[in-house]
């Protein structure tokens, strides 16, 4: 059996425009017409959820952040462990909004483009500067990432355990197509997108449960196979209309992101990514008209449960 629920965190619904409120309350009508394996219902008590993994979005545009609207980040937890998924600009301030920074667990950053990685450079400050030093953090990357990285935040520190500074509170563990890792009650599998630059696909299991989240892809690379059965598929979405008149291939139209979710056999997909000058309503309907069912709108602030 299946179970998702739907919050808002109050916290950010402050700070929230009128034009996410909208998107908000789209996301949120979408479990009551959900059908699967078992019921889906909304929910605004986490009690009967407790051994599920849940979801919280932190920013979802394509490319770059609009006014409440961050790029790429997300929280994972489960039992009380914690997973920041992504860093896009803008994600590290919603994040601490959610718990404490120095209270997360793993982070997985899912290749170099900046709507999925520049906040790292404030958690590193705020973490090797602030109240909380000495503490390391499992960091997941694709090959080539941890250089580029490490080249932005190297400042002439003194090498504490001989290594590089960075590696004091970020421990990279580089992932390919078939890695795999336990983090906490967590497991991770990776696999490799088709993108211009490395990128990692991540499924996140516990309890029999998964999420699996496309990171940035064209139709190819691994998703697919990796996201085969999960419960829920977080895919990209940037842009609209039909696949051969995108104007980037290593992306995907909402359409393809409905037909890889129901090839797969997804049990639910969100979409996400999408171009912020689009209108999110039409994509969540492309999705919906290949996936066959309801889809949901990633926005931040709502949280599922898995
Ligand atoms: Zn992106
Ligand atoms: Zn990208």
């Amino acid at each position: 059996m299946f179970w998702i629920g739907y919050k808002t965190h109050n916290r950010v619904a402050r700070r929230t425009n009128e034009c996410s409120e909208r998107f908000a309350a789209h996301a949120l009508e979408i479990p009551s017409h959900h059908s699967c394996d078992g019921p889906l219902e909304p929910t605004t008590s986490t009690a009967p959820y407790t051994s599920l993994v849940q979801l919280t979005v932190l920013g979802s545009n394509g490319t770059y952040g609009t006014p409440g609207r961050p790029p790429s980040g997300y929280l994972v937890e489960h039992n009380g462990t914690h997973v920041w998924m992504d860093a896009g600009p803008g994600t590290f301030a919603a994040l601490q909004d959610q718990i404490d920074p120095g209270d997360l667990d793993g982070i997985v950053l899912t290749h170099v483009h900046g709507d999925h990685c520049l906040d790292i450079f404030g958690f590193y400050h705020a973490m090797r500067f602030g109240r909380q030093p000495g503490l390391t953090f499992p960091t997941y990357v694709p090959e080539g990432l941890e250089d580029r990285l490490v080249g932005f935040l190297e400042g002439g520190e003194p090498r504490i355990r001989g290594g590089h500074p960075v590696s004091d509170v970020l421990d990279f563990q580089v992932m390919g197509a078939g890695s795999s890792t336990r983090l906490g009650p967590l497991t991770l599998r990776f696999a490799i997108a088709e993108h211009p630059v490395p990128t990692l696909c991540v499924r996140i299991e516990a309890d029999g449960r998964s999420l699996t989240f496309s990171a940035d892809t064209g139709v190819g690379g691994g998703l697919a196979e990796l996201a085969e059965g999960t419960n829920l598929l977080l895919c990209e979405a940037t842009y609209q209309g039909a696949g051969v008149d995108k104007p980037w291939p290593h992306h995907l139209t909402a359409g393809e992101a409905g037909e890889i979710a129901r090839a797969a056999g997804a049990g639910a997909l969100m979409v996400t990514h999408i171009w912020p000058t689009l209108d999110p309503s039409r994509s969540v309907a492309e999705a919906e008209g290949t996936f066959g069912r309801p889809v949901a709108l990633a926005v931040p602030g709502v949280s599922v449960k898995v």
